[in-house]
């Protein structure tokens, strides 16, 4: 039998994709998917629209999030899915973490404009669908736009990652909010991309064990941004941890993603899909 099609992991331009929701379902069906779950950034507010969409494209819906953390000072991201989207506790924890980004680009524009490049926070936030949910992407958009570099990836490289003139830091939720959010929710909470972060094995095995031990179910095996070497790192560990493992795009946009919805090798298949977990 066919594994299923499942793509946990995709954005739209309620935080920093490039489609609107109701455009992803419709891609992300084209594409053969058979379970969706859109995962904004600290936002859920596609979720309707595209709940709406992908059942009239008859594809399976699981709302999902990706919530960003920090864990000894590391920034993380988990993503939670099939919760109920009006709970409280997450509804009101996600709304708390947007307003610190509003606050977090002021201080980025203001770093820009130190070393000569001003008007940046005003050009992002023109580049921003949702105002509340401005992201780094949308800074790299705008710079890229008036020719500061060829590209978002040289713009990240240059100004907007950790050392780099365009960078703050920033608090975001504890691993121990965004997971109680998702569990007091009734979802899943799922470590997105394990391969990208900067810690080293010891590190990430010490944050997988805290994150199993307050309720962590899932980690992302197969992911766009994981190489064939990753995906067999992070399914050994999936075996060790007795994680279900999910598999998710990270689609942004048609131009500026690793990969497109839905067009991911298949998971290893002695693991456990985590769309077992959400029924
Ligand atoms: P933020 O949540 O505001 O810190 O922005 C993070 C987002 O920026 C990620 O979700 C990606 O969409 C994008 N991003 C991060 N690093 C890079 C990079 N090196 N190249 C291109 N896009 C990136
Ligand atoms: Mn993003
Ligand atoms: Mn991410
Ligand atoms: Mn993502």
């Amino acid at each position: 039998m066919t594994p299923a099609n499942f793509d946990f992991h995709c954005h739209s331009s309620v935080s920093d994709g490039l489609l609107p929701p109701q455009e992803v379902a419709r891609r992300a069906a084209g594409n053969g998917v058979d379970w969706w779950a859109l995962t904004d950034h600290d936002d859920i507010g596609g979720l309707e629209e595209a709940a709406q969409t992908a059942a009239e494209c008859g594809m399976k819906f699981v709302p999902g999030v990706e919530i960003s953390i920090e864990w000894k000072e590391t920034p993380i991201h988990i993503v939670g899915l099939g919760f109920d989207p009006k709970h409280p506790a997450l509804v009101d924890g996600l709304e708390h973490l947007r307003s610190g980004r509003v606050e977090r680009a002021k201080r980025m524009g203001d770093a820009l404009a130190a070393i000569g490049i001003p008007g940046v926070f005003e050009g992002a936030m023109g580049y921003a669908a949702n105002p509340s949910l401005i992201s780094r992407a949308h800074f790299a958009r705008y710079m890229v736009s008036i020719g500061i570099s060829r590209d978002v990836p040289g713009i990240f490289q240059h100004y907007l990652t950790p050392g780099k003139p365009g960078y703050v830091d920033h608090r975001w939720a504890t691993l121990e909010e965004a997971v109680g959010w998702i569990e007091a929710a009734g979802g899943v909470a799922v470590v997105a991309h394990p391969g990208r972060y900067k810690m080293s094995g010891q590190e990430t095995r010490r944050f997988l064990e805290e994150f199993k031990d307050i309720g962590g179910r899932g980690i992302e095996v197969t992911c766009g941004s994981h190489s064939n070497d990753h995906v067999l790192h992070f399914a050994r560990l999936a075996r060790h941890y007795g994680f279900h493992a999910s598999r998710g795009s990270d689609f942004h946009g048609p131009e500026e993603s690793y990969v497109d919805l839905g067009r991911l090798p298949s998971l290893p298949e002695d693991l456990k899909p985590v769309w077992r977990l959400i029924v």
